[in-house]
C-alpha cells in the first residue's frame, strides 16, 4: 500500500458530502465506496482489479489487486485503527468522532459484514 495515495483517497472521501465518513451513515449507493476501507472511489483507476484484470468495482486499488486483498490478514479492528489515525491526523475529526464514525461504517462494508476473509 502506498500510504500517501491511500491518505489522498480518504481525504477525497471526507471532502465529498455523499460519503459515509462525513455524515456517519452509509450512503445510498455503497458501491461508490471501497467495501473494505470505505474510501470513495471517484476515478475508475482507483478501483481494484480482479484476477482476470477487470476492475473489481467493489474494492479500491489499495485494498484489492489481481483478485486478492493486498493485506489478506488485516482485521476489521486493524483497518479501523488505521483509518482512525488518518482521520485524526487530517484534523477532520477528533478522536472520539472518528472512532464513532468508524464503528458505524466498517461493519456494514462487504469485506467485514460476513466476518469472512474474502
Ligand atoms: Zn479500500
Amino acid at each position: 500500500m502506498q500510504a500517501d495515495d491511500y491518505q489522498d483517497s480518504l481525504k477525497r472521501s471526507l471532502d465529498k458530502k455523499a460519503t459515509p465518513w462525513k455524515s456517519g451513515v452509509p450512503q445510498k449507493e455503497p458501491m461508490t465506496n471501497c467495501q473494505s476501507c470505505g474510501s470513495s472511489i471517484l476515478d475508475r483507476n482507483n478501483w481494484g482489479t480482479r484476477k482476470d484484470g477487470r476492475l473489481s468495482e467493489t474494492y479500491c486499488i489499495f485494498c484489492y489487486r489481481n483478485g486478492i486483498f493486498t493485506e489478506p490478514k488485516l482485521t476489521m479492528e486493524e483497518m479501523g485503527w488505521r483509518i482512525h489515525r488518518l482521520l485524526v491526523q487530517q484534523g477532520n475529526m477528533n478522536a472520539r468522532e472518528a472512532a464513532s464514525a468508524i464503528d458505524r461504517i466498517l461493519p456494514v462494508l462487504a469485506r467485514w459484514r460476513e466476518g469472512s476473509e474474502t
